[in-house]
């Protein structure tokens, strides 16, 4: 993102789908130099020209919430929910045995999520 310098989006919106636009997405963030909120929507038309519209202040929190129905999900939720949910991307087993003795296998990524996969 741009504004003062460039800086990275503190989180990236995937929005819907419009009748002129597709691929829409709502980057935010806050300028590392003035400390003003920034938003850039970048979204393509049907006929493949691209519009990109970048906002600060006051705006980009407009911008927000004029396409706050319009996201289906956040780079930041789904970091969320991929930390809080079942492991994926590389796995490693992991065995460990209980006070009854009974051995639990569990399936664990390099996230801390871990995924019971079965007790022998
Ligand atoms: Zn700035």
């Amino acid at each position: 993102m741009r504004h003062c310098c460039q800086f990275k989006a503190d989180d990236i919106y995937y929005l819907n789908d419009t009748d002129l636009f597709s691929s829409r997405i709502l980057s935010v963030g806050f300028c590392p130099v003035c400390q003003k909120p920034v938003a850039e929507l970048i979204e393509w038309r049907f006929d493949g020209v691209m519009n990109k519209q970048s906002v600060s202040g006051i705006n980009a929190q407009n911008m927000l919430i004029q396409f706050q129905n319009d996201i289906v999900y956040s780079v930041r939720e789904l970091n969320y929910k991929k930390l809080k949910s079942k492991p994926y991307g590389w796995k490693y087993g992991l065995n460990r045995s209980d006070k009854n003795g009974r051995i639990r296998q569990y399936a664990c990524d390099f996230y801390g999520n871990k995924e019971l996969v079965k007790s022998i």
